[in-house]
């Protein structure tokens, strides 16, 4: 039997959970049901241990300790309580911050408001390589800067930060080092530590764990980091994200970062090893081909493609025995070409005429073959059919 269509080549947006991932999270729902804040008997002890387990693996994970992790609902909630917490901690009258044009909403939606809010931001422009470079981060730092905040790995173009640089650069000037890391785990090792990392975003479902759950991770030493929080009610995660914790998801969140930790070198070699090979198999019978972002300096198992002559919308009309994205933003009729490649400098048409195709850990050489084909295919009907 091949692979069973629509193949799901979309990875970046979010991952299937793994299977032992989801038995933990059905057991965990239908075990233990108790509050974690209920110290008073054992349904509350369960669950708190629980909690407590998964918070280690996800220190281990980013190479932190248990008690740096607060966990919240995902990525764009930990980029918002990075961003507007140290904004209110640090800067109440103002301030300075610097983030890159490559950054996720969750990031550059809290920078706007910062900005509503009297603060300035400033925007370092990656290079055409899909990077930002060190030396640009440091022109645009200014005497109030408050926070730096470059996400490690680019969700549509996959494209490596030099987060470590960037983080020693940080520590020099005694200034805040965020990075949103949701793309990078069990593709990329994590180290808090050796990058001189402050704050740090993951999502569990971006690593084959349930949606609505991530972590913030939040140095306490060296230096410990301050953080207003955003939200009010009981005193859950040190008061920075009350309320009653989503106990199945955190403890299965927590067994997708053991995981990740566990699986890195195969997951990263075999993702590495099926681009080449969908690469390879793009470019050997088409022409006009172009790998968007840096060659090198790459998540494995992204590949981010323009196929000249040919139209984003159109290709996936053609594609649906694959599920990937267009890496562009599609509002109904209309699609306009992702404001990342144009950023990097991928010409319009050649931005208008991309696909993101992100594999995962469960990604098979059958599937890599089938889409190369169905997408080889779909190209050459389609510039056949086209006029140029
Ligand atoms: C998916 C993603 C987010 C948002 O994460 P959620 O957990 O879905 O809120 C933020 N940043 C990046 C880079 C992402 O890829």
């Amino acid at each position: 039997m091949g692979p069973s269509p629509p193949v799901y080549l979309d990875h970046h947006a979010t991952t299937p959970m793994d299977p032992r991932v989801l038995e933990l999270l059905h057991k965990v729902q239908r075990d233990h049901f108790g509050n974690p804040a209920s110290s008073g008997h054992a349904y509350g002890w369960a669950a708190a241990q629980l909690v407590a387990e998964a918070r280690e693996k996800v220190a281990e994970l980013v190479g932190g300790t248990a008690r740096e992790i607060i966990f919240t609902s995902g990525a764009t909630e930990a980029d918002n309580l990075a961003v507007l917490g140290v904004a209110a901690a640090y800067g109440p009258r103002g301030g300075h911050m610097v983030i890159s044009n490559l950054e996720h909403e969750a990031v550059r939606g809290p920078a706007a408001a910062f900005v509503r809010r009297g603060g300035r931001v400033a925007i370092v422009e990656a290079r055409g390589d899909g990077r930002v470079t060190v030396d640009d981060v440091t022109a645009a730092l200014e005497p109030d800067t408050i926070l730096v905040s470059v996400m490690t790995a680019q969700n549509e173009i996959g494209t490596l930060q030099p987060i470590r640089a960037i983080g020693k650069l940080c520590k020099d000037r005694g200034i805040l080092f965020h990075t949103d890391a949701s793309q990078a785990p069990g593709r990329l090792g994590l180290n808090v530590q050796r990058d001189g990392v402050d704050l740090m975003s993951v999502s569990a479902h971006k690593m084959y764990g349930p949606k609505g759950v991530g972590a913030l991770y939040v140095r306490r030493r060296d230096p410990r980091v301050n953080l207003v929080p955003l939200q009010f009610g009981g005193g859950q995660e040190r008061g920075l994200r009350p309320g009653t914790l989503n106990v199945p998801g955190i403890a299965a969140f927590g067994e997708a970062c053991r995981l990740a930790v566990e699986l890195l070198d195969t997951d990263a070699e075999r993702l590495a090893r099926l681009s080449g090979r969908l690469w390879d198999g793009l470019t050997g019978p088409l022409d006009g081909v172009f790998l968007n972002g840096s060659a090198d300096h790459r998540l494995p198992g992204n590949l981010n493609v323009s196929f000249a002559g040919v139209r984003a919308h159109q290709l996936l009309g053609a594609l649906t025995v694959l599920a990937v994205s267009s890496g562009s933003a599609c509002s109904s009729a209309e699609t306009a070409p992702s404001e990342i490649l144009l950023a990097v400098g991928v010409p319009r048409d050649l931005a208008a005429a991309s696909l993101r195709i992100g594999l995962g850990r469960f990604t098979t050489e059958a599937e890599v073959d089938f889409a190369a084909e169905k997408i080889v295919g779909a190209v050459r009907g389609l510039r056949d059919y086209s006029p140029s």
